[in-house]
């Protein structure tokens, strides 16, 4: 780990071989250093500022099947939902009074005109109510170019669309090959995305059956070549009823998804040496402490607060729907309302002497720079 003690104060990434050691087993000594330089990295850039984003979860139709979601196109459990426009308004003006000044629109892929024209009326009426105040994240999945832009007019300002994985035979083993499932094609929409000049997020996920050390310095790369701002980084968590979760149960020689205590611990330490890795390679961007890691551990996301993540995304989907957003097992929030997890994000927040930010858009330094 030499690596660790250089400057990071200049833009330096790690070579191959530094990526690896710092992802890959090592003492508990060294993975604390790891963690407390990226804390440090971060730091240096945004000081103790945590930027706020709120989720809101609006449908939950999608069109495509990837093998791993809760919310795939054929997954029998989940009741479809659709919110009203007033609905989304109503959650979008709440959340700006309680001075979010980030707001995520996410729902599974639906990539019909009349969905994108539904969505850019929202978003026009959204920008009346919030004026600038506030940065419009979309999370809609792969659209064509033309889709994009008319989103970007509507008043869009980011997109998160993760890429998953950078290896295209890991990727195609996690979807179907039905021909609407494409790796080439995902990346030619976060490059179309960076090229319209939206501020663009990906991410990946970590602890997929089949993924190797290699696969994950490999999507560290991949973030630096694509001159991504935001990251979002997730462990892989099995759902019922999935082919991936099948694949999961087959790699251990298990017949249960259940996660055990080791599997967690292993889960949430493997994706914090991910992320803390990432600010390493990437001072500058924004890199979330995402949900998922607070379904391994109570305190997963404060974790990733203290080893490199800078941003937090409480759910603010109205209750009756949360249940049926279940991408994966045991997904937290879901019995509370948008002020419960407002006032328990803020605490967690403080309770790490980091400060929750409150009416500030927040935006990446990677971006304001460009
Ligand atoms: N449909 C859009 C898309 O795919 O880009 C946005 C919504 S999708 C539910 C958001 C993200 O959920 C995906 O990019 C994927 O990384 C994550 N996800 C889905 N299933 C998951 C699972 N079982 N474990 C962890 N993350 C999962
Ligand atoms: Fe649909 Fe997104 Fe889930 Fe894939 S990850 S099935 S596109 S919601």
């Amino acid at each position: 780990l030499g690596a660790l003690s250089r400057q990071f104060s200049t833009q330096m990434p790690l070579s191959r071989s530094e990526i690896l050691k710092c992802i890959g087993d090592k003492p508990i000594s060294e993975d604390k250093a790891l963690f407390e330089r990226a804390n440090d990295v971060t730091k240096s850039v945004y000081g103790n500022k945590v930027f706020l984003r709120g989720i809101i979860e609006f449908s939950n139709h999608c069109a495509k099947n990837c093998n791993y979601c809760g919310i795939r196109r054929d997954h029998p459990d989940p009741e479809r939902y659709e919110m009203s426009q007033d609905d989304i308004l109503e959650t979008i003006k709440w959340a700006h009074e309680k001075r979010y000044a980030g707001i995520l629109l996410q729902s599974g892929e639906v990539g019909t005109q009349d969905r994108v024209d539904f969505v850019a009326d929202t978003l026009k009426k959204a920008r009346k109510l919030t004026g600038d105040k506030v940065r419009y994240i979309l999370s809609l999945g792969e659209l064509t170019d033309d889709q994009y832009y008319q989103l970007l007019q509507a008043g869009a300002d980011r997109y998160l669309l993760r890429m998953e994985t950078s290896n295209p035979a890991l990727y195609a083993k996690l979807h179907p090959q039905d021909g609407h499932h494409d790796w080439l094609k995902r990346l030619n929409c976060v490059k179309s995305l960076v090229g319209m000049g939206y501020q663009v997020a990906t991410g990946v996920m970590t602890g997929l059956p089949g993924q190797t050390k290699d696969d994950l310095a490999d999507d560290i790369e991949m973030f630096n070549e694509l001159g991504i701002d935001m990251i979002g980084l997730g462990p892989y968590i099995p759902q019922v009823k999935t082919p991936t979760a099948d694949a999961w149960m087959a790699e251990r020689g298990r017949d249960s998804i259940e996660l055990t205590a080791d599997d967690k611990a292993k889960m949430l330490l493997d994706t914090i040496r991910m992320l803390a890795t990432i600010r390493l390679c990437n001072p500058d961007v924004n890199i979330a402490a995402t949900t998922a890691l607070q379904a391994l551990k109570d305190d997963g996301r404060e974790w990733a607060l203290e080893s490199g993540a800078n941003v937090v995304m409480p759910i603010l989907t109205p209750k009756t729907f949360r249940a049926e957003y279940q991408l994966y097992q045991n997904k937290p929030c879901i019995d509370d309302s948008a002020s419960e997890c407002m006032g328990c994000m803020d605490r967690r927040v403080r309770s790490i002497g980091k400060t929750l930010c409150f009416g500030e858009l927040g935006d990446p330094k990677h971006f304001t720079d460009r």
